[in-house]
């Protein structure tokens, strides 16, 4: 049953999901059941996409990294996510991503949940990526390379797995460690996982190629001669400006798929490309006004870097979870006086009741 939103006049509190709230959330749902059903969330928003208020995403960049504001509302929830990139940060101690995010409802204006997203936006990531493979992938794909194996990758390879029907993985790393880790935490998931010395050796037999490395430049984790016909690649990392995976010849071969162009063309690949250079959306494939795979030899590639909207289904889904599980806490972070007036009233009585 859907967690409806107390009448604002009762809302005394702010259902509040913290870190240890959300892990205990995704045991609760299993985490193949998370990721199967949050996908089902984004297919839906993503098949009534034009009711969304849309807007690329607030970005605040510095030498190190970026902090960004990501808006997005319809007609009864507004929602919001914080989140950084700090590609430097892993290697002191933490993490590249985190996040936070919050629904409100439209009508009074009240926030209805606040969320932790540093773990919400590796499975929402993972679950769009795969959604966008349903149906831009090979039919029967199998096997995946994995180039960056860092924070997200498991998250990707259970998403692939669980919606995609992915059984193998091919990992590479820059650092053999973090390969290491990564097969580690998939071990007993039923994946045949193999560990690669070289991106090359990672691609080869490949049905979709997953890039998903940090580094605060115009990379060349794929370059063109390492693509052969028919792949699908799923664009992760290259998410900001001056930040992208994927040699510019690879583009020009493929077809290319974006959430919402004009924060793709800013943030993606597709910012190495001219402005007019053709891009089918998402969303429309999946409503079938636009075609994504047609033919054998195609290259498909989704320029993936994380729309508002996925972070509002996301939220959406936790929210929706709450109410059967319990796992949040209810947090007082709205003034709520008796007298909407009297909020001066209210500050004072609650001097002279801690006087008392
Ligand atoms: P992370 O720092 O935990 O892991 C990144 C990994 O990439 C590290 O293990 C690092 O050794 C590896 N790496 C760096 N350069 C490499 C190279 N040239 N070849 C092979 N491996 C290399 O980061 P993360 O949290 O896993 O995020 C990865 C990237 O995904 C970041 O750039 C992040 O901004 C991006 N991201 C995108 C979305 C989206 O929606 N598109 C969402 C979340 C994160």
């Amino acid at each position: 049953m859907p967690f409806s939103a107390p009448a604002p006049s009762h809302l005394a509190f702010v259902p509040f999901v913290s870190v240890q709230n959300m892990m205990a959330l995704v045991h609760t749902i299993g985490i193949e059941t998370f990721l199967r059903e949050l996908g089902e969330y984004l297919e839906a928003d993503f098949k009534r996409w034009p009711e969304f208020d849309k807007t690329p995403r607030v970005a605040a960049h510095s030498a190190e990294g970026v902090i960004e504001l990501m808006p997005t509302s319809d007609s009864s929830l507004y929602g919001f996510k914080y989140v950084n990139g700090h590609p430097k940060n892993m290697k002191e101690g933490l993490q590249t991503v985190t996040a936070f995010g919050m629904l409100a409802d439209v009508a009074s204006g009240y926030p209805v949940l606040l969320s932790e997203m540093t773990l919400l936006t590796a499975l929402r990531t993972a679950a769009t990526s795969a959604m966008a493979a349903k149906y831009l992938a090979p039919a029967h794909s199998k096997t995946m390379a994995i180039i960056g194996n860092g924070a997200q990758s498991e998250f990707q390879a259970m998403a692939f797995r669980e919606i995609v029907g992915i059984n193998a993985l091919r990992l590479y790393d820059l650092d053999r460690s973090a390969s290491e880790k990564c097969a580690r935490n998939l071990k007993g998931q039923g994946f045949d996982i193999t560990i690669c010395t070289t991106s090359e050796d990672a691609v080869d037999g490949a049905d979709i190629i997953t890039t998903v490395t940090a580094d605060k430049q115009c990379a060349t984790i794929l370059s063109d001669n390492m693509i052969g016909a028919g792949i699908h690649i799923n664009a992760v990392g290259g998410d900001c400006p001056g930040k992208t995976e994927l040699q510019r010849d690879i583009l020009l071969r493929s077809s290319i798929f974006a959430e919402y162009p004009p924060q793709t063309r800013i943030e993606g690949e597709i910012q190495q490309l001219p402005e007019n250079h053709p891009v089918t959306e998402l969303w429309q494939v999946i409503t079938g006004e636009a075609k994504g795979r047609s033919g054998e030899n195609q290259i498909t590639l989704f320029d993936s870097v994380g729309f508002a909207i996925e972070d509002f289904s996301a939220l959406r889904y936790v929210r929706d979870k709450l109410e059967t599980t319990g796992l949040y806490e209810k947090l007082d972070m709205l003034a709520d006086p008796d007298d909407p007036r009297d909020l001066f009233g209210m500050l004072q009585r609650s001097r002279d009741n801690n006087n008392s």
